[in-house]
Formats: structure tokens, C-alpha cells, sequence
């Protein structure tokens, strides 16, 4: 099994609904490690760049009007097949049609404020994750002795 980075976002819901700490452990018990983790208000320009692929959907504008309505919080998660196992974490986007036991089935409030991001694939987790960090701003769990 490869040993994969994803970005994840706690959105603003997530952030206002207090609950960082059970999301961050959700992860942790399931193997991921936040390797860099900041708290950041987007800006529109930012949140605008991040959504550029749905910048035709609908739900566009509101979708940035939500991502800037408060802070989140913007990590890196480190472990063995994180991408995908980051999305079962998470749950389907519609916290409706999300499995029992996901994030967004506990947390989220409607297919909008869906409380967390996850990358969906290895290529779009090394491009989100360069959007928001830099290399010397994410980190390794292997110290010496
Ligand atoms: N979204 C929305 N309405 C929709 C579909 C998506 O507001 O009908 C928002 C929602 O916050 C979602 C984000 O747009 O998480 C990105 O959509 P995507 O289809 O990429 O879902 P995800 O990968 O986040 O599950």
C-alpha cells in the first residue's frame, strides 16, 4: 500500500459547530496524520481559485459565498491510501446519502455545509495541497533518538 498526502478543510460549519477536535480525532483513530495544519480566513479570491473547476455549477457562488463566511481549518493528511481512505472518513457529499458513522452523516447540515473538503484523487490532493502549503511548511512524525 503507497503512503499518500490529501488536503482536508474544516469548513466554516465544521468551525462554528466546535467541532475541530472530534473531526482531527476521527482521523488520527483512523490512521491519518495531520503532517500541517492552519487556521486561515479565505478570501473570496482564494475560495474562487480552490472551486475553479465547479466555476460553471450552479451552486458556485454560493458555494465561495460559504467557504469565506467564516475561518477553516486547511490540513495535510499523511497515511496509507489517504486520499481515498480521507473520503470514507468524510462521507458522501450530500450528508443525507453519507453513510452512517462518516463526518458529514454526524456534522453536517445539508449538501452545502457539508463540514469537511477532501481532495478526490492523487493528482488533485498534490495540486490542493501546493495551493494552500509549502513544502517546508508540512512535516514528517519520524524523529531521531
Ligand atoms: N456543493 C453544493 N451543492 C451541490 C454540490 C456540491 O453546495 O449540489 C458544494 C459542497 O460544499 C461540496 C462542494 O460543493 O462539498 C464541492 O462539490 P463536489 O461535488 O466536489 O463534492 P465533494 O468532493 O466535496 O464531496
Amino acid at each position: 500500500m503507497a503512503v499518500e498526502r490529501t488536503l482536508s478543510i474544516i469548513k466554516p460549519d465544521g468551525v462554528e459547530k466546535g467541532v475541530i477536535g472530534q473531526i482531527i480525532a476521527r482521523f488520527e483513530s483512523k490512521g491519518l496524520k495531520p503532517v500541517a495544519v492552519r487556521m486561515a480566513q479565505l478570501s473570496q479570491a482564494e475560495a474562487e481559485g480552490f472551486y475553479a473547476v465547479h466555476k460553471a455549477r450552479p451552486f458556485f457562488n454560493d458555494l465561495v459565498k460559504f467557504m469565506t463566511s467564516g475561518p477553516v481549518v486547511l490540513m495535510v493528511l499523511e497515511g496509507e491510501n489517504a486520499v481515498l481512505a480521507n473520503r470514507e472518513i468524510m462521507g458522501a457529499t450530500d450528508p443525507k446519502k453519507a453513510a452512517e458513522g462518516t463526518i458529514r452523516r454526524d456534522f453536517a447540515t445539508d449538501i452545502e455545509k457539508n463540514t469537511v473538503h477532501g481532495s478526490d484523487s492523487l493528482e488533485n490532493a498534490a495540486v490542493e495541497v501546493a495551493y494552500f502549503f509549502r513544502t517546508i511548511e508540512q512535516h514528517g512524525y519520524a524523529w531521531k533518538k
